[in-house]
């Protein structure tokens, strides 16, 4: 019977989405181990995080103060006294640049097995998890010996952890030592302040647009719908849209409620980032372009004629 500790995450004052898919993962194991599920809030208005981190199932809500934004050596700190002062042995992180900074050094100081991207696993007796490789073509099992380990979980694999719980909420102080490093400041990368992963609905270009001039259409596109412009990689890496727009392996991963892909193949370092989108549209003239396997809804037709169609029905 071992306790399972999940590591929330948050940016700029919100908790990410990520946070309760972690909550759902780490449940699972709880309930598997047979142990308890404790969920920390690192930094930020961590009052308010632990309310809300406070989801069914979960039986300790620990609320670390400590700065704003993420910082390394608070996060390993905080990881590390709340392994000392709870049961836990097995840690789940978000599979997230901030996860990924800390969750080996952790791993490393606490003896736990590392094992990063999990997009699913199964417990009998002993931990197996499912991660992909090489650009999500091939599907590996993992087994873990033993059950001290860290688990990185990937965003948007499991369902958000849901409903009011009534787990006890603890504020926890951590001495920092401190490493010489200072946390200034947040900077987005070039593309302010917009972070597709959020969004419940996504217009996402592909090179099918041909021309950067063009992105104009898909642009009114997604005024007419209220929606998020995304891309996938070309149109990035062309410089026709920011690296915050990028769905995809090297990009973003999202789950919106639509995501309307306009000129795009269905590379799987796409679909990747975007085949957990609840309802998915896709608008290609090649009837036999990959991304109409993954589409609940398929246009067959040319983007310069449908998009402007769609615009006047939806403007
Ligand atoms: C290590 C690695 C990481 C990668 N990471 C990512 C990633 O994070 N995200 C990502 O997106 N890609 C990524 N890629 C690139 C990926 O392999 C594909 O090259 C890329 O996704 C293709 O983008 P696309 O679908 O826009 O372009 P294409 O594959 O060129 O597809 C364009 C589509 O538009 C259609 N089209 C053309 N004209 C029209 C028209 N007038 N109307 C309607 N449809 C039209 C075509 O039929 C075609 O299906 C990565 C690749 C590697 C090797």
């Amino acid at each position: 019977m071992s306790d399972v500790l999940v590591v929330s995450e948050h940016r700029r004052g919100e908790l990410r989405d990520v946070s309760y898919e972690a909550i759902e993962a780490g449940r699972e194991l709880a309930d598997a181990q047979g142990g308890d599920l404790h969920v920390a809030a690192v930094g930020g208005d961590v009052d308010r995080f632990a309310e809300d981190l406070n989801r069914e199932g979960v039986d300790a809500v620990h609320a670390v103060a400590n700065g704003e934004e993420f910082d390394h050596n608070v996060y390993q700190s905080a990881v590390g006294a709340l392994l000392e002062k709870t049961d836990a042995e097995t840690v789940v992180v978000p599979n997230s640049v901030n996860g990924l900074d800390y969750a080996p050094a952790v791993a490393e100081a606490y003896d736990l097995q590392l094992v990063t991207d999990a997009i699913g696993f199964e417990y009998d007796d002993g931990l197996t998890v499912t991660r992909e490789m090489y650009g999500s073509k091939v599907e590996t099992t993992v087994d873990v010996d033993g059950d001290r380990f860290l688990l990185t979980v990937r965003g948007g694999e499991w369902a958000p952890a849901e409903g009011v719980g009534d787990a006890s909420v603890e504020s926890v102080d951590v001495d920092h030592p401190d490493s010489g490093a200072r946390v200034t400041g947040f900077e987005e990368v070039g593309g302010g302040d917009v972070d597709i992963a959020d969004a419940d609905v996504l217009v996402s270009v592909g090179r099918g647009i041909e021309e950067e001039e063009n992105l104009e259409l898909v642009e009114e596109l997604a005024d007419a719908l209220g929606a998020t412009l995304s891309a996938s990689r070309p149109i990035v890496d062309n410089g026709w849209l920011p690296k915050n727009r990028q769905v995809g392996q090297s990009g973003k991963v999202v789950t919106p409620d639509v995501y309307i892909a306009v000129g795009i193949s269905g590379a799987v370092q796409h679909v990747a980032g975007m085949k957990g989108s609840d309802t998915i549209v896709a608008i290609n003239t090649d009837p036999n372009a990959p991304i109409f396997d993954i589409a609940d809804y398929g246009i067959v037709g040319d983007l310069f004629d449908v998009v402007p169609e769609l615009v006047d029905e939806f403007a």
